[in-house]
């Protein structure tokens, strides 16, 4: 998960959203509550925020990822506006732009109706995941913090510890060991290196290695979080850019 920033409301949305809100409300009142509402009546009603405008503004916020998980949906369906708050429950919120975040079918279906009023989790919108996960091996972690409770409870509602996400991380962290370790000869052979022309080919070298394993760091690349967590932790990497940095 990263940080997301939402882009302005769609003026369709603006224009419209009061008076499908008004005709959900008018059907509620009529029938007693949401749930009663005759599902093919509820869908018509509903359904008017699942358009292109909403779909691609948010879609263009999280790079075409998933808000949750990173995935990019397109790859094996497409992405999902979902309600953070659940629209079962808290129907007032079903057109609400600030309610909806883009989600694959995976982290949508798992997310169910959990009710986010009573038991919260995180919002990429309004909070910052680098500062509430980490990862330990392929499993993300909740960091201690105040936001601990939100953070377990946003692994446990979507699922982001389950294998559909470890075989990702998996194959991610052996392209990362790999570059890891060319980062690491490169530092070899520079200390190695007998002439200044020498050194200066293997620091060449060494820069498009490091350039190579910052690039899935990129908030648009798949599972980015992954990525940046593992080289803010990699001393191989650290010691590149120091090197990098006086060179
Ligand atoms: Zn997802």
């Amino acid at each position: 998960m990263i940080k997301l920033n939402r882009e302005p409301e769609p003026q369709y949305m603006v224009d419209n959203k009061a008076t499908w809100l008004k005709n959900l409300k008018d059907a509620i009142a009529s029938y007693g509550s949401y749930k009663t509402i005759p599902e093919k009546e509820k869908q018509k009603l509903i359904s008017h925020y699942r358009n292109e405008h909403v779909r691609c503004a948010l879609i263009k916020s999280s790079y075409g990822k998933c808000a949750f998980c990173e995935c990019i949906p397109s790859e094996g369906g497409n992405v999902e506006v979902e309600h953070f708050k659940p629209k079962s429950i808290y129907p007032e919120l079903t057109f609400e732009w600030n309610n909806f975040l883009p989600s694959c079918r995976k982290c949508n279906g798992s997310k169910d109706s959990h009710d986010t009023g009573i038991e919260p989790i995180i919002n990429p919108y309004d909070i910052d995941p680098k500062d509430v996960f980490y990862f330990e091996d392929i499993e993300i972690k909740a960091v201690e913090s105040s936001l601990k409770e939100s953070a377990d409870k946003t692994i446990e509602v979507c699922g982001l510890n389950t294998v559909r996400l470890w075989k990702p991380r998996a194959e991610i962290l052996v392209s990362l060991r790999i570059f890891s370790r060319a980062i690491d000869e490169a530092l070899e052979e520079i200390k190695n290196a007998d002439t200044e022309r020498k050194k200066a080919n293997r620091i060449k070298k060494l820069r498009e290695a490091v350039e190579t394993i910052e690039t899935l760091t990129y908030p648009g690349e798949k599972y980015s979080s992954f990525c940046r967590d593992f080289l803010e932790k990699s001393q191989v990497y650290h010691n590149a850019k120091r090197l990098l940095e006086y060179a």
